[in-house]
């Protein structure tokens, strides 16, 4: 038996594509050349916009048509199977009618497969030698106005610390010199592990100083303290104490991720770390301070940005302003000089005003990014933005605000040789962060 993975979307997809791989290997299929040649075709789908979703329709009818029409192998086969985002929204759907509309959108599927049944167990199937995409979390509790990751993925998972450090220690031990690691936030990565009282997982976002000692913090007065926290224990003993932090008017815990960061970075022969999607919350001094001292750590930060106004912002349900996350830049700036910036921005939200348009192309001068993955706001079912505000900005409009970024960020680039390749993939899909 012969598979072939077609994966549309993010690295997150890519990687989640390199486990499907090693799951169907382990069950004695090779890969096929083409999609052509295959008996199993799995399709790991986006649904982040609309056209994802559609190009998933559209190759999903094109096999089907084409399996009608052949003899052959192609005549009773091949297994078409389809995973990834738009079954985990089918999944969570608890009315149903999402996956009643695929289900009539593409009848001859033979299996949706959520990807949370394809786990961890089975060794990534990677192609590149020398770099690898390591998983460190999934899904997001953030509720972004626009996005349907939270829907698609759900609640922000994190694996665990112990084995993120064995799967790179193996990595190692097996030549590559490279990871990125991924997740829709990781720099809130490990969150969820910081158990409470009884051993009882903490909400990432905090409404009352339940399992946390507050007398050293300045805290409102309707937070008590009733248990003090007994800390989170790290492999190599560390224990781990959160405090509360007062993150932009919510009190969040602060995570695991510059701890992970600076013991992926003690692997010897590991010569390079990376990580996508971080986000300006979460982003704290610790974790600059990781950064800063371990070399190596890439020089440079995807930080989504989404828009320059602050009233789109507060739509959008980011919890930053465009004075925030600039000082954050600068901070990060002044304490890892040549750093460089990569980012994402909508254009196009509903109600963007050209003013507010105007205030994003002023923030984005003053910061200078490398590049830019810049998108057109696509409406989509589930989302806050979809129930509460209207699409009413124009296609047209979209289009040239989409043009006046891309010149002002990845033109410029382009042309000044300043723009960020990334090594892996010259066509990094937008990853929501
Ligand atoms: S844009 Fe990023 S942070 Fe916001 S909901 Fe989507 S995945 Fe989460």
């Amino acid at each position: 038996m012969q598979y072939f993975i077609q994966t549309f979307g993010c690295q997150a997809n890519k990687a989640d594509s390199e486990r499907i791989a090693g799951m169907l290997e382990a069950r004695g299929m090779s890969p096929a050349k083409t999609i052509d040649e295959a008996d199993h075709i799995v399709i790991n789908t986006c649904m982040i916009r609309e056209s994802a979703e559609n190009r998933v329709y559209g190759l999903v009818n094109n096999l089907a048509k084409r399996k009608l029409s052949a003899k052959g192998r192609w005549a009773s086969g091949p297994k078409i199977v389809v995973t990834g985002c738009m079954i985990g929204m089918a999944v969570r759907d608890k009315t149903g009618k999402f996956f009643q509309k695929i289900r009539e959108a593409m009848p001859d599927v033979d299996e949706f497969l959520p990807i949370e049944e394809v786990g961890f167990d089975n060794a990534p199937i990677r192609t590149n030698q020398i770099h690898a995409w390591v998983p460190i979390s999934n899904g997001c509790n953030n509720f972004c106005t626009f996005c349907v990751v939270p829907f698609t993925r759900g609640r922000e998972i994190s694996r665990s610390f112990h084995e993120i450090l064995h799967e790179i220690e193996h990595l190692v031990r097996n030549r590559f010199t490279e990871v990125t690691l991924v997740g829709q936030n990781v720099n809130s990565y490990g969150a969820d592990l910081v158990l409470g009282k009884d051993n009882v997982q903490v909400m990432r976002d905090l409404d009352a100083g339940t399992y946390f000692d507050t007398k050293k913090l300045d805290l409102p007065e309707s937070v008590k303290t009733v248990v003090p926290y007994e800390g989170y224990r790290l492999p190599n003993g560390i224990k781990v104490t959160p405090v509360y932090v007062k993150h932009l008017g919510r009190l969040r815990i602060p995570t695991l991720f510059p701890y992970l960061l600076d013991e992926i970075c003690k692997i010897e022969s590991l010569e390079k770390v990376d990580f996508i999607s971080s986000n300006p919350w979460d982003f704290t001094d610790e974790l600059i301070e990781v950064i800063k001292k371990n070399k190596k750590i890439v020089r440079h930060l995807h930080f989504a940005l989404q828009s320059g106004d602050n009233e789109v912002l507060k739509r959008m349900n980011r919890w930053y302003t465009r004075e925030e996350y600039l000082n954050l830049v600068n901070k990060i700036r002044h304490e890892i000089p040549k750093i460089t910036f990569s980012t994402d921005i909508i254009v196009g939200f509903c109600g963007e005003t050209d003013e507010q348009f105007a205030n994003t192309v002023e923030l984005v001068k003053q910061i200078d990014f490398t590049k830019a993955y810049i998108s057109m706001y696509s409406d989509r079912p589930v989302t806050a933005a979809h129930k509460v505000y209207q699409d009413n900005i124009s296609h047209k409009v979209k289009k040239q605000r989409w043009k006046i970024l891309d010149d002002l960020i990845n033109q410029k680039n382009l042309q000044a040789g300043t723009y960020t390749v990334d090594q892996y993939s010259s066509k990094r899909a937008f990853m929501p962060a």
